[in-house]
């Protein structure tokens, strides 16, 4: 009765799978989302399939991170992953519908903060891996503590891959465990004002940092209990930052293995703890360590996390931003960038971008005062006047700007002649819309 169920649910996952590929709709969550009603049970036989499970958690990062480990691990094993981005429930077993084998070597997904109860009751993880924990969708997360609590919570004795310079995940007190980290380097802050935690794990007093990476990522210690980085096994060092791309050693200091002159071409120092934690669970499985450079230089970000696309001759860069970490880090990125540039706002309130937009009060939208060559400054969306009203509320001089229906007008925007680069920055669910208008205008 147990199989019959498990074969009449794949099957009407499989044939959904086909009628939306019929359709040209995306098949990314429907076929799990049908399949898992009929047979509840599937992510058990799910797990029964895979060999070897990987989970990756957190607030930012996970797509890519995801990415990076199947790009680093394929192509000699079977893999069973949801490498885009659909990362709840319905996703996960999207992606086994879509990819329907008897067996697989290694499971590796992306869990959506929020399912881990409900994904982890099933699926039962040898390496779990953490991202870090930001504020982020607060009407469905809840507060730091609580994110921070559900990840940690549900390793459920799995090997835990912990970002150290997180000091809300290092506190993690289970067994099983390696760290990894990021050193400091040209791009670290001395001072940071989107802070969304800062107070020590164990006591609560403030903590103290050396440097700042990401947020809150970084160097901190506790003046009262002591609470510090862990020492980490893993560590980005080295790092030297050329045209918005990186080279740099990577280490794993337990067996005293050392990567060298390693050349990462996606920018961002918040991309390095993703290229990080991704090594480190390919040095845990094995991977020859040839192959794991060779395969982090040749990847490239084809998911909207700072994805460039050529258009008429011209770089367009799509990167998702969703919350006060992910859009200052964004901004960063571009400060970093001499180029004559346009950029493009798109802030949507639909249920998946998040109802709430008010994390955009707190992203640091000053870092737009050290952006040169802007030439011309967009925002669309069903939001757009909120996003204008929060940058005219920086240190930016909010002058020349215009309010685009994006839909219509990105042709326009991409081919204005004074910006050789155009970086575009949507939330959730203008991320899609705006990638099939720039594949679209690719072709023409
Ligand atoms: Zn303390």
């Amino acid at each position: 009765m147990k199989n019959l169920r498990f074969y009449l649910a794949t099957f009407a996952g499989i044939t959904a799978k086909l009628l939306l590929k019929l359709l040209r709709k995306d098949a990314t969550s429907a076929p799990g989302k049908i399949a898992y009603k009929i047979c509840p049970d599937i992510l058990k036989e799910i797990d029964r399939r895979c060999r070897f499970k990987i989970l990756v958690s957190g607030t930012n990062g996970k797509t890519t991170t995801n990415n990076l480990i199947n790009w680093i691990i394929s192509p000699d094993k079977t893999i069973l992953s949801n490498l885009k981005g659909s990362n709840m429930v319905n996703g996960i077993i999207s992606a086994f519908i879509n990819n329907l084998k008897k067996s697989y070597e290694i499971a590796c997904f992306e869990v959506d903060e929020g399912s881990l109860p409900v994904v982890t009751k099933d699926l039962k993880a040898d390496i779990f891996v953490t991202t870090n924990v930001f504020r982020d969708q607060l009407d469905r997360y809840g507060e730091l503590d609580r994110v921070k609590d559900l990840i940690l919570s549900h390793i459920n004795g799995a090997l835990a891959v912990i970002n150290a310079d997180d000091p809300n995940l290092a506190s993690y007190s289970g067994e099983k465990k390696v760290f990894y980290s990021v050193d400091e380097n040209a791009l670290s802050r001395l001072a940071n004002v989107t802070l969304d935690s800062w107070f020590c794990p164990v006591c609560n007093s403030q903590l103290e940092y050396t440097f700042y990476n990401v947020g809150h990522l970084g160097k901190y210690i506790c003046s009262q209990c002591g609470y510090k980085n862990p020492e980490s096994r893993f560590l980005i060092t080295n790092i030297k930052s050329e045209d918005g791309s990186f080279v740099f050693d990577f280490m794993d200091r337990e067996n005293g293995t050392k990567i060298q002159d390693i050349r990462w071409k996606v920018g961002g120092i918040y991309n390095l703890y993703n290229v990080c934690a991704a090594m480190s669970v390919a040095m845990l499985l094995g991977i020859e360590t040839n192959k794991i450079k060779d395969r982090v230089e040749t990847f490239t970000n084809k998911l909207g996390r700072m994805e460039e696309v050529e258009v008429y001759g011209k770089q367009v860069v799509i990167s998702l931003v969703k919350n006060p970490i992910g859009m200052s880090e964004t901004l960063k990125v571009i400060a970093d960038d001499p180029c004559p540039k346009a950029i493009v706002f798109i802030l949507n309130d639909n249920a998946a971008d998040g109802k709430d937009v008010s994390w955009i009060w707190d992203a640091d939208f000053d870092i737009l005062s050290e952006v040169k060559n802007i030439r011309a400054l967009f925002f669309g969306g069903k939001r757009k006047e909120d996003m204008a009203l929060r940058v005219k509320y920086s240190s930016f001089e909010l002058k020349d700007f215009e309010f685009i229906d994006f839909e219509k007008d990105l042709k326009k925007v991409i081919s204005l002649e004074e910006a050789h680069k155009i970086y575009i920055l949507p939330t959730y669910t203008a991320l899609f819309k705006t990638k099939k208008i720039v594949e679209s205008l690719k072709k023409t």
